[in-house]
């Protein structure tokens, strides 16, 4: 149960709704149990032919008021514990959210979008099994158990009870044994559902992929794989789970039998009257279903009980970009950045994607990056707004290390248009404005679209900035994306903006009218621009030549030209492939 310890807030919580869940389940247990009661009575008054018209309706009446607290007990005890188990669902499935969005980007490189989907789903529903009826029926079969032990001794004899129950140990016994192996092959079945999503997952996001490279058959004997081995671990599963009840249910057979027979001669020789004996074979088949249930109960709390073994990983997960508890919040910053002796490995690489780099970029002016792929242009980036965090130097904006500002201040500042360009499956207008969590003024979007030329590209769509992107809506060209993914990085009006090859897609003509609109919107931005082309950054105020993570030349397009160096070499070769274009 230490599994579940995560939740004693939720059940701290709503503590009221389970007492008196539980309060009126065992109403309907003790309802339940009158009834055989009542029966043996009426039996033996009706024996010795006691009864009347109105003792015959005084048992009526009993066994009806039994009957209405068994009918509305159960109503309420699935409204209160089912209730709070859908609660604890809801409850499980936000935190698991946010704490996911809380993790550093480098934890969703090394972890499977399959799997976490798998747990957001599966897990946490064999959790809501496991405390809403794993709870309930534990409770449940617990007492009607030891009541009806209770009621047995005293309808017959302790001796008579022992006989009819000695096999309730070897019942128990087989439950954990059972239970053992269930909990085990349950874990290897969640695996394979994992692996099932995983599959199912990215074999329809790269469907382009697989159909351009004619992969289709492949991908289908891959998932032919894969769904085998999950159909043969559920099969593993289902043998076990499956000749579980059919046993327990031969063994309590053997009881009733040997109560039949030994119960009988007692009835015989007047040790026990008639009414008792069918009072106690009620009580007997009143076992069978708690001590069934017990089996099933072990099933699903072994269930929950991995399910939330696995969700705990996630849930204990740090991320592994901490905040100061002392960070600076600020509203605006200036922009000014600085990099100082900054050296750094990726966690899971083993050489250093940047050494040694030093450069200042003052308030208001544009620093470009340019280097082959791989070169570490993006891990420039990355670690300016502390996706990941370095080991050796410092990064500084406006003189203050970015370890002591606030992620919240450090990110809302700087307008950062990444490589991949990702849009959300929402209207054009909601991605220009996902900045913002209060309502835009058109105006301000169209501005935006604008000064990142896609603004006549928009108004061709029917619904304009109305249209919705992606599954549901229409599929943007490489270039219309990244002109999108600008006019969302510079409606924040941010000090620092980065573009991170971020014309690759669009032509030279459209790339210098956007470069235009930047320089006359955005005067005091300070702006690092990261592209292969020189056409993009000929005008920076500094260009920064990277090669395999160091920093090989600096200056401006002329100063580098000048230098006769590898930049020069890169422009030449930039030169003559248009010159063969044209
Ligand atoms: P560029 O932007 O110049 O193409 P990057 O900054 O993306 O280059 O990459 C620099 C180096 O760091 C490359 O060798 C790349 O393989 C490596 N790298 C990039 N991202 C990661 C990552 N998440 N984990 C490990 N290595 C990485």
């Amino acid at each position: 149960m230490g599994s579940f310890r995560r939740l004693k807030d939720f059940f701290f919580k709503h503590k009221w709704s389970y007492i008196f869940g539980i309060i009126w389940l065992l109403s309907v247990d003790a309802a339940q149990l009158a009834i055989p009661r009542i029966l043996g009575n009426l039996t033996d008054d009706l024996e010795k032919n006691i009864l009347d018209k109105s003792g015959i309706i005084k048992y009526v009446f009993y066994i009806i008021l039994a009957g209405l607290v068994v009918a509305v007990g159960r109503y309420f005890w699935r409204m209160y514990i089912i209730g709070n188990s859908r609660k604890l669902e809801y409850h499980l499935r936000k935190q698991l959210f946010d704490h996911l969005l809380t993790l550093s980007p480098n934890y969703f490189n090394t972890h499977k979008t399959g799997d976490l989907m798998s747990h957001a789903t599966n897990d946490i529903s064999a959790v809501r099994r496991a405390l809403g009826f794993g709870i309930i029926m534990l409770i449940d079969s617990l007492f009607l158990i030891i009541l009806t032990l209770y009621m047995m001794i005293n309808t017959t004899s302790l001796k008579m009870t022992i006989i009819a129950v000695f096999n309730l140990p070897i019942i128990i016994l087989l439950t954990r044994n059972f239970g053992k192996t269930i909990y085990n092959r349950s874990r290897i079945v969640q695996g394979a559902f994992s692996n099932l999503t995983e599959i199912t997952q990215e074999s329809f996001a790269g469907i382009r992929v697989i159909k351009s490279f004619v992969q289709e058959d492949l991908v289908s004997e891959k998932f032919y794989q894969v769904n085998e081995d999950s159909l043969r671990k559920n099969l593993d599963l289902v043998k076990v789970s499956g000749s579980f009840r059919p046993l327990l249910q031969f063994v309590f057979s053997i009881s009733l039998l040997i109560t039949i027979y030994y119960g009988g001669k007692q009835v015989i020789v007047g040790n026990i009257s008639l009414g008792n004996f069918i009072a106690f074979n009620s009580f007997l088949a009143l076992l069978n279903w708690p001590t069934r249930a017990l089996g099933q109960i072990i099933n699903v709390l072994q269930r929950g009980a991995a399910s939330m073994d696995r969700l705990n990983l996630i849930l204990d997960e740090k991320s592994e970009i901490l905040e100061l508890n002392d960070a600076i919040d600020l509203n605006e910053i200036h922009g000014e950045i600085q990099f100082r002796n900054v050296s750094f490995k990726y966690p899971n690489s083993n050489y250093n994607a940047l050494t040694d780099i030093n450069f200042t970029v003052e308030k208001g002016k544009t620093l470009a990056i340019v280097g082959k792929t791989g070169s570490g242009k993006t891990t420039i980036v990355n670690l300016l707004l502390r996706l990941y965090d370095i080991s050796q130097g410092e990064i500084l904006i406006d003189d203050m290390d970015v370890k002591n500002l606030s992620l919240k201040t450090l990110r809302e500042n700087i307008g950062y248009v990444p490589q991949d360009n990702f849009l959300f499956s929402q209207s054009l207008k909601d991605n220009i404005a996902f900045a913002f969590d209060e309502k835009v003024p058109d105006k301000k979007i169209y501005s935006a679209a604008k000064i990142a030329e896609v603004y006549d590209n928009i108004m061709k769509f029917p619904k304009k900035f109305d249209t919705i992107l992606g599954e549901r809506g229409v599929t943007l060209s490489g270039g219309q994306k990244q002109r999108t993914s600008i006019a969302r990085a510079i409606i924040k009006e941010p000090p620092i903006l980065i573009l991170d090859d971020s014309l690759s897609a669009v032509d030279t003509e459209t790339e210098e009218k956007i470069l235009n609109n930047l320089k006359d919107s955005t005067k005091d931005i300070t702006t690092i621009i990261i592209s292969h082309r020189i056409s993009t950054i000929q005008s920076a105020h500094k260009i920064l030549f990277l090669d395999n993570g160091q920093i090989k030349e600096r200056g401006t397009h002329e100063e580098l030209l000048a230098l006769d160096g590898l930049y020069r070499d890169l422009y030449e070769k930039q030169l003559l492939e248009e010159k063969i274009k044209g």
